[in-house]
């Protein structure tokens, strides 16, 4: 027998044991730690228009003032509104996505149509612009996902392409099959994103221009937004810098043939 207690079989066993829960405390203070930045961004976020709206407000009440003037400050106070509306409501979408028990409803969807439909709704965008837009998907191509979420993801992803890309440039979306998976590319010949920020790009109100997306309306939320969407479909997306200039975003989905839906790892 083994007179000193423990054998070593055990002494193994609770050495894990412990190394198990020093683990799993450290990954809860980190997810802690995560939530209080996360909060804090967001109560920052939320100040910034507050401040201008309410600054703003005070000018238009002054007493004398032109009616150009308080039109001018009316028109930022709305613009300003706006922008705290569309993050409030950009937040309730995370929050909806991080739920545990949120799953995409996954069904048969001819692609191409799919992104008819997206790109009737952005194609006004893009020829006033003077950006063109080309579409290159195989016509009988059928994926298993989410129509609706896949329809806000590339709505997002031409978005920014239109939104970074100067006119007289192009905009292609396509998608090619590499066995059971499915890879849809949003290209642009905008200034692509910096080589360091390529996975960043991807985080809660991550904006490589901070300056710059505040004027065009930018929250920093829609590539995390997009991202959840892709990973509760179980697949991934990735910016990459092209070698001419400008960027691909890049998303994996596997075609399915498996049923049911994935649920968000969260
Ligand atoms: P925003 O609401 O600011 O556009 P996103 O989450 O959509 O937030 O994007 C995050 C940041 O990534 C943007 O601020 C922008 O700087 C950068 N970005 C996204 N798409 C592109 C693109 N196609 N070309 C260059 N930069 C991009």
């Amino acid at each position: 027998g083994h007179p000193a207690g423990l054998d070593t079989g055990r002494q193994d066993e609770l050495g894990d044991l412990a190394r198990s829960i020093g683990k799993l405390s450290k990954d809860l203070d980190r997810m802690k730690n995560e939530r209080n930045a996360f909060l804090a961004s967001v109560a920052h976020e939320l100040r910034t228009p507050m401040t201008y709206i309410q600054g703003y407000a005070d000018l238009a009440m002054k007493p004398g003032i032109s009616g150009e003037a308080r039109e001018k400050y009316s028109a930022i106070i709305r613009e300003e509104a706006h922008h705290l509306s569309k993050l409030v409501g950009q937040l309730f979408e995370l929050a909806r996505l991080d739920q545990n028990d949120f799953a995409v409803r996954l069904s048969p969807v001819k692609l191409s149509a799919l992104a008819d439909s997206v790109l009737s709704l952005v194609r006004p965008a893009f020829e006033e612009k003077g950006v063109q837009l080309l579409c290159n998907i195989p016509e009988r191509l059928v994926v298993r996902l989410d129509a609706t979420r896949f329809q806000q993801v590339l709505l997002n992803l031409l978005d920014n392409a239109l939104k970074h890309t100067p006119a007289g440039k192009q905009v292609h979306l396509q998608a090619t099959v590499l066995k059971d998976t499915v890879k849809v590319e949003v290209a642009d010949e905008g200034e692509g994103i910096p080589e360091d920020e390529l996975s960043t790009v991807f985080d809660r109100f991550y904006r490589v221009d901070k300056s710059r997306s505040r004027k065009s309306g930018g929250t920093g939320l829609g590539l995390a937004i997009v991202k959840e969407i892709i990973e509760a479909h179980g697949g991934q997306i990735e910016a990459r810098r092209r070698p001419a200039g400008g960027t691909v975003m890049t998303i994996l989905l596997d075609k399915g043939g498996d049923d049911g839906t994935h649920s968000s790892g969260g």
